[in-house]
């Protein structure tokens, strides 16, 4: 069974979701967004809602002990057996490491980083504010988040490209166009 191990990283609000679910999709692997598990958690009302609502909508990252024992958990799972896409985690240096600690061999076979620029995301995560009323997204939580990526998730990326595992993929453009650009590079750099 050939394992693919993918991660996709970017700024908050480059559309990374989106790309995830269609990634996934071909490579038939479960997309794991820790965002959408914390979410789910503070919906749901359960233990660990409650315990990162605040931190969560702060725009703060929640402690990388609790996080990396809920993706352990996660990537159990059968499902994750024949690989993952994961969405939002890693996160920093920290959880990076943790992850290395998760699996056998190589915890990733390629990153996608889909770049965006600040002022384009943070104008389209207002809008998308607006339209779902998420709680994490008024204007100062917003760019606070945006500073988050840039001390702690935008140096994994000289990490992996040190790995060269990297593929950078321009994230500005409609979801279709992305989607095949993102397909491209990473059928390159796979093989697969
Ligand atoms: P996201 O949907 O990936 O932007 O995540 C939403 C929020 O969940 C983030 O702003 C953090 O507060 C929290 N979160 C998600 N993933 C992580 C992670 N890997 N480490 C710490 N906090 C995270």
């Amino acid at each position: 069974m050939t394992v693919t191990r993918l991660l996709i990283i970017g700024p908050p609000g480059a559309g990374k979701g989106t790309q995830a679910s269609k990634i996934a999709e071909a490579y038939g692997v479960p997309a794991i967004s820790t965002g959408d598990i914390f979410r789910a958690n503070i919906k749901g009302g359960t233990e660990l809602g409650q315990r990162v609502q605040a931190i969560i909508e702060a725009g703060e990252l929640v402690p990388d002990t609790l996080t990396n024992e809920i993706v352990q958990d996660r990537l159990q799972q059968e499902d994750a057996a024949g690989g993952f896409l994961l969405d939002g985690y890693p996160r920093n240096v920290e959880q990076v490491h943790a992850l290395d600690g998760m699996i056998e061999g190589d915890a990733l076979d390629a990153v996608v980083l889909l770049e965006a620029d600040t002022d384009e995301v943070v104008a389209r995560l207002l809008k998308r504010a607006e339209i779902e009323g998420r709680a994490d997204d008024t204007e100062e939580v917003i760019r606070h988040r945006q500073d988050v990526y840039a001390e702690q998730t935008a140096p994994l990326i000289e990490l992996f490209t040190e790995r060269g595992i990297l593929v950078s993929v321009d994230g500005l453009g409609g979801i279709d166009e992305v989607a095949e650009r993102i397909a491209v590079a990473l059928s390159a750099k796979l093989g697969r």
